[in-house]
């Protein structure tokens, strides 16, 4: 017998059959910068169901979506060893890039396995130059540690997979890495992730992401608290995390502050102390979502507000500032904070319909001194009221429904504004101002010229009473009187901005009625983000999470600032729908 084969056999002790944490806390040693210390279960008990499951062989593959600072790491700290010296098999660690996984073995994956007593024979008898930065060839197995990229997977043939940041994983490379274990009966994937996109698009194909197809296939496990007055089992979810902000300015002391978690069964409130967290935190456990899983495919996901680490103040704050960062346009924010703190997935919006523009054949030229379109029905004049300056557009409907866009620019003035109106010959009762941003001075304009003030509203429609028979449901609501400020009467009327839109962009995309532009409609812009073209594609439809009920609902939300074009051709829309221009089809009777 070898030497080697000699210390081998000596290394094959019973296996050990205590939990995969209870081994791991007698034998591995996390290095640290201050010193080094022992594996402590308790610290992240979110990880002891899926390292227990790591101990089973019927296990097929483990997905584990889980915040920034939940200690991912420690799977890998504590699988790999417990896989080398109690249940070997060849195993690929794949990290982010090559240098990733190389600091990861040096600085990490090394010191443990050296401090890991149950492999010194291992470890003692190999050669030297069997432990390089990307892999440590043992008589029995090999343990390849690289980047996610094709080059790691090829020709590897192994039992164990561990993945790494999944959600960054190159589209294609998770299936490839998978199909490396060749379908062994004890194979096993361990896909570690913060949450990622739900859906990628390949080509001009919308395809769900490997990373989402992975968890949707296991049985979603969501951690849930166990309330300590009423017992009650509830996933953790963001919803239930209170927080008080005065209308209007974020008081961010007052959000940091008042921060707490709510039972949702006794509506006891939990205060955003750290014993309280470590408490609910350690008593927490799994409940399955998903009882149609694959067999052998199993997830585990757990929100930041879980961890007894995380401040639920610093939670909060997160979320409203990524609430306010969404109101001016930038959705980034709170994509991050869904991804990384809240561990979900996010999903795009699949509805932003692609939108055509130029060939109408026609430009601002043609119309400009208030000539009517062939076929006339209508026209109207829509005006986005700024701090400073107007945006205005005015556009021709025939009785079919189709239109053609007749100016749309920028004014200074209130005088310049009626200007454009009056030269293009619209009516005063077909003449509207967006009352959303500044109603003062727009009830004040309406009052001056005749105008109707419009307000864009989030509702989905509103009540009309025909005469003698059923209300109907309709997107704009009847037109009301108010007083406006220097006491004369004026009109206004609410309309829904999510249904009005699905119209704007259904016609946008040539679905429906043709939506014309003149082709030259660009050149009157002063600078490239405020032309039409640009303008009207600021808005797409996304899921939004509402700020009080935190219901997810889809909502158009801004992407370019200037979305000037898309308020003012909605508007137009609006009195079409009135004149019964557009479509019958969208009016939904209840
Ligand atoms: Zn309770």
């Amino acid at each position: 017998m070898t030497s080697t084969l000699q210390a081998w056999c000596s290394a094959w002790t019973p296996q050990d059959t205590r939990s995969v944490s209870d081994w791991a806390s007698d034998h591995v040693t996390i290095p640290g910068s201050a010193r080094a210390r022992k594996f402590d279960p308790m610290a992240s008990p979110w990880l002891l169901e899926p390292l227990q499951y790591f101990g089973d062989n019927r296990v097929r593959e483990q997905v584990l979506i889980m915040p920034t600072g939940a200690g991912k790491t420690t799977i890998f700290d504590v699988c790999i060893p417990h896989a080398i010296a109690e249940n070997p098999g060849s195993i690929l660690l794949a990290m982010q890039t090559d240098p990733d996984a190389r600091e990861h073995m040096e600085d990490r994956l090394m010191p443990i396995l050296k401090a890991c007593l149950p492999l010194d024979p291992m470890l003692s008898t190999i050669n030297r130059h069997a432990a390089r930065k990307d892999a440590i060839i043992f008589p029995h197995m090999s343990l390849y540690c690289g980047g996610a990229n094709k080059n790691n997977f090829q020709r590897k043939s192994v039992r164990y997979v561990f993945l790494d940041e999944a959600w960054l994983i190159k589209h294609g490379l998770i299936e490839e890495a998978r199909a490396r274990t060749h379908n062994r009966w004890n194979s096993r994937v361990v896909i570690v992730s913060q949450g990622g996109s739900e859906h990628i698009i390949l080509g001009n194909e919308r395809r769900s992401t490997e990373l989402h197809e992975a968890w949707m296939r296991t049985d979603r496990r969501e951690l849930a608290m166990v309330c300590p007055d009423c017992q009650a089992l509830s996933q953790w979810s963001w919803k239930h995390l209170l927080y008080d902000n005065a209308d209007g300015e974020i008081d961010e002391r007052a959000v940091s502050e008042s921060a707490r978690y709510r039972c949702p069964e006794c509506m006891t409130e939990f205060a955003d102390r750290p014993d309280i967290r470590r408490q609910l935190s350690s008593t927490s456990t799994y409940i399955v979502t998903n009882p149609n899983a694959l067999k052998g495919h199993h997830g585990w996901h757990a929100p930041a507000m879980a961890m007894s680490h995380e401040r639920w103040g610093d939670l909060a704050l997160g979320w409203v500032r990524a609430q306010a960062a969404m109101r001016t346009g930038d959705i980034e924010p709170l994509r991050i904070f869904v991804t990384k703190r809240l561990a979900e997935f996010w999903k795009e919006a699949d509805d932003a319909p692609d939108i055509v523009l130029g060939g109408s054949g026609y430009t601002i030229g043609d119309y400009m001194g208030g000539e009517l379109i062939d076929n006339e029905a209508h026209r109207f004049c829509a005006i986005d009221r700024q701090r400073d300056h107007f945006w205005v557009a005015v556009r021709a409907y025939r009785h079919d429904g189709s239109s053609k866009l007749l100016y749309f620019n920028k004014s200074l003035t209130i005088e310049a504004v009626r200007d454009v109106q009056t030269r293009y010959k619209v009516i005063d009762d077909f003449t509207v101002e967006d009352a959303g941003h500044m109603p003062t001075e727009v009830y004040a304009d309406c009052a001056r010229f005749g105008w109707i003030a419009f307000f864009g509203d989030s509702v989905d429609g509103y009540e009309h009473l025909r005469r003698g028979g059923q209300p109907v449901k309709k997107f704009f609501s009847p037109i009301k009187k108010a007083m406006s400020p220097n006491g004369k009467i004026v009109r206004y009327l609410r309309w829904s901005n999510e249904k009005v839109k699905d119209i704007l962009f259904n016609l946008l995309a040539r679905r429906g009625a043709a939506f014309d532009a003149p082709d030259d409609i660009d050149d009157l812009a002063q600078k490239e983000a405020e032309r039409y073209s640009q303008q009207i594609r600021s808005e797409v439809k996304r899921d939004v999470v509402n700020a009080t009920t935190k219901a997810i609902a889809q909502r158009y939300v801004k992407t370019r600032r200037h979305n000037h074009a898309v308020d003012c051709e909605a508007m137009t829309l609006v009195l079409a729908l009135i004149k019964g221009l557009v479509g019958q089809s969208i009016e939904t009777a209840e």
